[in-house]
């Protein structure tokens, strides 16, 4: 179906979109072939979160191997039927995408094989779905995602800019990242009031490696209060405040620097640092 179709079906069935789903339909046919095209989805497995009414879901089907397609509206559930019933390698489930298990969900529809994520996301969710994406054991290469902008500038932003947190962070450590289209408001049903952008995350082991989950909550607690210097917040984390300050110099920082001034691999060396003083203190404890 075209997405005029579509949108004409929308409307016969008295369909109301909710803002607070974040209901911005993408339903310019060029940036939707654009984004299938550079997410390069063929022959590939892909997850789709937040199907909507398929507009999407049908252009990702014509090339990959298989699409599962949550979509969390269940009003939007016979519209899927009603687009997707043609498209035998799509497979959608209504529910919640922050609760339900991913990985019971992909590991089935997938048979266990490897997959890409390419959606359109709720922009309400972008930081949960995304820390669930990248922090869980998901066989995941790619996740090709269009973000409004100002999401797009936390996932990418450097040291010393006020988008700068945990999000840029986990996406760095294990992500490449590019910007691959850009989508104006007129491209969807209804408008939103910013511009947005699909980004691709290709997803690859970062030369440091360490124990994800104990880093990442080192980094969410270094920007628990993002005005405090890092040694306070090392102290709100559990370190004594001698220890709090002698990793910060043995990582030759100076002592009033604060979470948002390091780059990854300086909270990489954080880390190591604070994971060494643990061990020590636990020698000394043992002697
Ligand atoms: N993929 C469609 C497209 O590109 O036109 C729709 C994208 S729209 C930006 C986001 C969709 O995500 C909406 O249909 C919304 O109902 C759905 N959604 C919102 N929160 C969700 C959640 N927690 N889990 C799954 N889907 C969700």
């Amino acid at each position: 179906m075209t997405t005029s179709e579509i949108m004409t079906l929308l409307q016969a069935r008295g369909f109301r979109f909710t803002h607070s789903l974040g209901q911005n339909f993408l339903v310019d046919e060029d940036i939707l072939e654009e984004i299938v095209e550079r997410a390069a989805v063929s022959g590939r497995n892909v997850l789709e979160i937040g199907a909507g009414a398929g507009c999407l879901t049908q252009a990702l089907a014509r090339r990959a191997k298989r699409v599962l397609a949550i979509e969390i509206d269940e009003k939007l559930m016979p519209v899927l039927e009603t687009v997707l019933g043609p498209c035998k390698n799509v497979r959608c489930v209504q529910g919640d995408a922050l609760k339900l298990d991913l990985e019971a969900l992909t590991r089935d529809a997938f048979d266990g094989e490897a997959f890409d994520v390419v959606a359109n996301l709720p922009y309400y969710i972008t930081t949960p779905v995304l820390f669930r994406l990248l922090e869980g054991e998901l066989p995941l290469e790619r996740i090709c995602v269009m973000l409004q902008k100002e999401a797009v500038a936390r996932v990418t932003a450097r040291p010393g800019v006020k988008e700068y947190g945990p999000l840029a962070i986990q996406c760095a450590y294990r992500a490449d990242i590019e910007t691959i289209v850009h989508a104006a408001p007129h491209c969807f049903v209804p408008q939103p009031h910013v511009e947005s952008e699909v980004i691709a995350l290709d997803l690859r082991p970062y030369p440091v490696q360490v124990e994800e989950k104990a880093f990442m909550r080192l980094v969410k607690s270094c920007f628990l209060m993002r005005r405090k210097t890092l040694v306070n917040n090392l102290m709100a984390y559990g370190l004594a405040r001698n220890e709090a300050e002698d990793a910060v110099r043995a990582c030759s920082l100076p002592p009033s620097v604060r979470a948002e001034a390091l780059d990854l691999d300086q909270f990489l060396s954080l880390f190591c640092k604070i994971s060494l003083q643990g061990d020590s203190t636990e020698e000394e404890k043992g002697k």
